[in-house]
């Protein structure tokens, strides 16, 4: 029968100080967009055309919204007012998943060092039966 290390410690007060902060970071977050923004310059089909000169000069930029959608990358193409509008909504996503990555690491930090847990990394073997 194992037995019981200790009483349990709930997360510290600075680890409450710390998830609090992180929440609130969390609500003024406002809109996210998954995926990101790439920006590209392309050539045409046009053999005369300035995208096949040298040096090129290429059509662009044109840019689009990539993500995944069901495992599979998607783009979609944006006008330059929509890439200004909808940038920070990424940056937000990006934000908001160091965020919490950041609340996940206190978790597992309180996880760690809770004394109920029992000793060993792996499952207890048992007999059959
Ligand atoms: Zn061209």
């Amino acid at each position: 029968m194992l037995q019981c290390k200790g009483g349990f410690v709930a997360p510290t007060p600075s680890q409450r100080a710390e998830a609090r902060r992180i929440a609130r970071e969390i609500s003024k977050i406002g809109f996210v967009l998954p995926g990101s923004l790439t920006e590209r310059y392309l050539t045409c089909t046009h053999a005369g055309c300035h995208c096949h000169a040298v040096p090129p000069v290429l059509h662009g930029p044109y840019w689009y919204w990539t993500r995944k959608v069901a495992n599979k990358t998607v783009s979609q193409s944006l006008n330059a007012e929509q890439v200004a509008e909808y940038r920070p909504w990424i940056d937000n996503q990006r934000r908001l998943r160091d965020l919490l990555r950041e609340l996940e690491q206190i978790g597992m930090s309180v996880l760690g060092d809770d004394p109920r847990t029992p000793n060993g990394d792996r499952p207890p073997r048992f007999l059959s039966r």
